[in-house]
């Protein structure tokens, strides 16, 4: 247990923000590990975006993560940025010392540790599509060739922000068509697509038994996308996960100490369903 009197202060900045799971995972964190600390939510419009984080390092906050539509602003706002939030161009996490603001981005580690530790899916050599360029994608985008893949077609509605995306993967990286599908080992939605609706962000007809499917999208967890690959005999892999490890990077950063993610799930799984949100 720490001995401090008083809790450090956390907060998620967004808009909305009122259906975030992040409170709950970082309480969940914050018991399991013996640190004391509070977790707000703060929802700001992007021209309070900037007072607000400001705000609540002057009341001494000392961090946090941030969420749509602000993780491009954030990455601005910054005075230092970590190597994956400065190739994402996105910051998901910022740490707060004496009033400075350093970005982080948890959110490519987060995708790759619960595919690799907690699916056991390797990604050396896997031929990917990533749906979507913007700041999730371009950040799982970076992760991926850090890890290996060896293909990684980017497809995205705006083909100016799919090239800039593709270039991320390096080597491996190019602007892709949705037809690489066919011949792709793991296919990422990382746009939001699917988000709230029950609409898919390709045809189905596309999927087929050798493909890992991962949707980013967690709300509903069972993605229209995850339903039509399930069918189709893929593996099908929800943004829960991915949402549970970079909740844990950012505790990490901010704490020093790394949050047991095994059990979180299955915490997050069971207040989702009394959200009837699962
Ligand atoms: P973003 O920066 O706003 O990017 C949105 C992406 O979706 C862009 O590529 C955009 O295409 C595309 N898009 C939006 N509407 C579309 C439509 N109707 N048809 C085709 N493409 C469309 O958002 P983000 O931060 O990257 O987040 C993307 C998704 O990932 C969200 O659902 C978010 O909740 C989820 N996410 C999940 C986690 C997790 O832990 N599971 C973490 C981060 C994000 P254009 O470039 O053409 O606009």
């Amino acid at each position: 247990m720490t001995n401090k009197t008083t809790p450090d202060r956390y907060a998620l900045v967004g808009h909305p923000v009122e259906h975030s799971r992040s409170p709950l995972i970082h309480t969940v964190f914050a018991r399991q590990t013996g640190q004391r600390l509070t977790y707000e939510l703060i929802d700001a419009e992007p021209p309070a975006f900037e007072t607000a984080v400001r705000g609540f390092g002057a009341a001494g906050g000392k961090g946090m993560n941030v969420t749509v539509p602000h993780k491009e602003a954030a990455f601005a706002l910054c005075r230092q940025s970590s190597e994956a939030a400065t190739a994402a161009g996105a910051v998901n996490t910022i740490s707060i010392t004496d009033g400075a603001l350093t970005g982080h981005n948890t959110d490519g580690i987060g995708f790759i540790r619960d595919l690799t530790v907690n699916l056991r899916q390797s990604l050396a050599g896997a031929r990917v599509v990533v749906l979507g360029a913007g700041g999730a994608a371009r950040a799982v985008i970076d992760a991926l060739a850090r890890d290996g893949a060896c293909d990684i077609a980017v497809v995205n509605r705006s083909a100016d922000r799919a090239a800039a995306a593709a270039a991320l993967g390096g080597d491996a990286g190019r602007v892709g068509s949705v037809d690489d599908v066919l011949a792709a080992t793991l296919l990422v939605n990382a746009t939001s697509v699917g988000m709230g609706t029950d609409e898919l962000p390709l045809d189905a007809a596309l999927l087929h038994d050798r493909l890992v499917v991962a949707d980013l999208v967690y709300h509903p967890l069972e993605t229209a996308l995850l339903r039509a690959a399930r069918t189709r005999g893929a593996t099908a892999v929800d943004g829960l996960g991915m949402l549970v490890h970079q909740a844990a990077r950012s505790f990490r950063l901010w704490t020093g100490v790394d949050p047991p993610t095994d059990v979180m799930r299955a915490a997050a799984m069971a207040e989702l369903s009394t959200r009837g949100v699962a």
